[in-house]
């Protein structure tokens, strides 16, 4: 689109004419116009219908039968909406009419035409063009409630910015701004309000950024700072020639500015925002990958929390996304009561009886699902809420087994999880034994499983830690036995009562000939020892036969039963009434086996 120059065709019969005609132009400035003729109905009438002219000067008499008058009803007709400008000759009143009402622009009578009446209309008929484009570009490039460029705008600045700095050795920053919660604002007010709102941080972000003093950097070109509004209550602020880490400070100045409050419908309204910054050239050196960057780290500093704003960090991938947001969502998940336990029988396979259930830990949240242990456990671990976490585990469940025996059931034991981090937590044992004494619960239906990963690196310390656990009277068995060190040596010094042969061995027994060795060594290993052997994931028909037969006496697994709700499984206690469970644990075999293995 050519914004400057007006381009016009002049449709007349007459080569007179249309030297007349440029002449009366001649006092207009060139580069404003330019202008065609052509001499018949026909090529006037396709060039109309090809719209390839701003503005069409349309002779009455075209020396043919029909005239300007037609020409200018089929202009119309064929949709033109570029100003037709009919030429008249004859100073003919009701001639002026009829093209009025037929649509054109002006009627101009050649007889006393002047170059200054021909050059108002021309100027007339540019500013018009002017204005329509400039509706045009406004509906293109800016955003219709704040007036701010739009994301095309704000990639154009950016594609020349990064030119820019290429060229000259420079940074530049891009923030990506977002409202906290402006979905609840949007809400609670109305959306003339939150209209409202988006334009007074558009004009705050506007005249706190432009300011050059907050930028701190000597401006090169005239307007280094452009402003966007990308999105619902999203907007990019592009710093050019700024110094990466002078950023930051940018940054905080805008989310300070948010403490002065916005009036809205008579009230102040509060708002926060998060910010994500990315820098040219370190995080990227063209458009989208900038854009990319700066909103993952505008993501990241939401998932920290409100009013935060954070660099863009080559780590910040998808998969450490999802590591921050269960993190950010595990700190309430406790709190919400959406982590619960589950108990997953534990069965003595030589007296064909239920010893306890180990507890295991399940995190449902109400948009993610159920998120599994081995995802989340590690992240509590590392953010350290796996000590509340742990000391809420072993609160709840010591509970369960209190109010079981209080619904009149035998007490059986509850084997919980311990992870290193408790291992080494020194209010461990305080809280054990707080408990136990709350509840009520007598330590040896208590039972911890560590992991051989837990114990290794202390090995003094470690002992002393197992010797204090077993002085309260809890039970202590060895998970995961056989995947990590296996050092055999400290099996005898620590005082241990069970080893737990990790699920992976008992997978592929009896057919893998090496596991079926290890199991069969790690039995005879724990007898040797005087501890109690269990073996965990049993699965098959199989694996239990296979287990019997080496003399394992204590097993786990989906066989017997997946981990349950604690209403599920509670079925399988024994009531001190009846003095038998409402479901006996060995019914869920079926009959040949348990006819194969002499189990009534
Ligand atoms: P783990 O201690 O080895 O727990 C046993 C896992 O094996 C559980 O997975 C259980 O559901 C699963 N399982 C039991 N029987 C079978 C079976 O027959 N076949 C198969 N394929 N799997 C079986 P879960 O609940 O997903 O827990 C995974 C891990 O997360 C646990 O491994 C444990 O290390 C950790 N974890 C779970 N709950 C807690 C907890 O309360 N505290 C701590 N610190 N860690 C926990
Ligand atoms: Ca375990
Ligand atoms: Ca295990």
């Amino acid at each position: 689109m050519n914004f400057e120059t007006l381009s016009i065709l002049l449709i007349d019969d007459s080569k007179g004419d249309y030297i007349l005609t440029k002449e009366l132009l001649a006092d207009i400035k060139e580069s404003m116009y330019h202008l065609d003729w052509v001499s018949t109905y026909d090529k006037g009438l396709t060039a109309i219908k090809q719209n390839s002219y701003d503005i069409y000067l349309l002779d009455y008499n075209l020396g043919e039968e029909r005239t300007g008058l037609d020409l200018l009803n089929d202009a119309i007709e064929s949709g033109c909406k570029a100003p037709i400008i009919l030429l008249t000759g004859f100073g003919d009143h009701d001639l002026d009419i009829d093209a009025m009402k037929s649509g054109a622009a002006f009627f101009l009578d050649k007889s006393t035409l002047q170059s200054e009446g021909l050059e108002r209309v021309i100027r007339y008929a540019l500013e018009q063009k002017r204005a329509e484009e400039q509706k045009l570009l406004q509906a293109y490039f800016y955003d219709k409630i704040t007036g701010l460029a739009n994301i095309y705008l704000f990639k154009e600045h950016l594609t020349r910015a990064i030119a820019f700095a290429e060229r000259y050795n420079r940074e530049l920053a891009i923030l990506c701004f977002d409202i906290d919660n402006f979905r609840r604002i949007n809400d609670s007010l109305n959306y003339a309000c939150g209209d409202k709102l988006l334009k007074d941080v558009a004009e705050r972000l506007s005249s706190l950024v432009r300011k050059s003093d907050i930028l701190g950097f000597d401006m090169l070109t005239d307007d280094p700072v452009k402003i966007a509004r990308i999105g619902n209550d999203e907007f990019m602020i592009l710093l050019s020639e700024i110094k990466g880490e002078y950023a930051g400070k940018v940054a905080r100045r805008i989310l300070d500015s948010l403490e002065e409050p916005f009036y809205l419908e008579k009230q102040d309204v509060f708002i926060t925002a998060c910010i994500g910054i990315t820098v040219y050239p370190n995080d990227g050196t063209n458009v989208s990958t900038l854009l990319k960057n700066a909103a993952r780290a505008l993501q990241y500093a939401q998932q920290i929390g409100k009013n935060q704003y954070q660099f863009y960090e080559k780590s910040m991938n998808a998969a450490s996304l999802k590591r921050l947001l269960l993190e950010n969502l595990l700190h309430k998940a406790l709190k919400k009561g959406e982590l619960t336990l589950h108990y997953q029988p534990q069965i003595n396979i030589r007296d064909k009886t239920l010893i306890g259930f180990e507890v295991l830990l399940r995190w449902f949240h109400p948009e993610m699902g159920n998120i599994p242990p081995n995802e989340f456990i590690t992240i509590a671990e590392e953010c350290g809420l796996i000590i509340p976490i742990g000391e809420w585990i072993v609160k709840s469940a010591c509970s369960q087994m209190t109010s079981w025996i209080k619904e009149g059931y035998n007490p059986v034991r509850i084997a919980i999880n311990l992870s290193k981090y408790q291992f080494n937590q020194p209010s461990l044992l305080e809280y054990i034994h707080s408990i136990l004494k709350k509840v009520d619960l007598s330590p040896e239906y208590l039972e911890f499983e560590i992991t051989e990963t837990a114990v290794m690196h202390n090995e003094v310390k470690t002992i002393a830690m197992l010797h204090k656990l077993k002085a309260m009277g809890v039970r202590l068995s060895m998970d995961d036995f056989g995947t990590g060190y296996s050092s055999l040596s400290y099996l005898r010094r620590f005082p241990l009562d069970a080893l737990k042969i990790d699920r992976s061995f008992i997978n592929e027994v009896p057919g893998n000939q090496d596991d079926y060795s290890i199991v069969r060594a790690i039995i005879a290993l724990a007898h040797s020892l005087n501890l109690s052997v269990i073996a965990e994931g049993v699965e098959t028909e199989e694996q239990l036969k296979a287990l019997l037969s080496l003399n394992c006496e204590l097993v786990q697994g989906f066989l017997f039963s997946k981990p349950l709700p604690p209403e599920e499984v509670k079925i399988y206690l024994t009531s001190k009434k009846t003095k038998k469970p409402q479901q006996s644990i060995c019914d869920i075999l079926s009959g040949p086996l348990k006819k194969q293995l002499g189990w009534k």
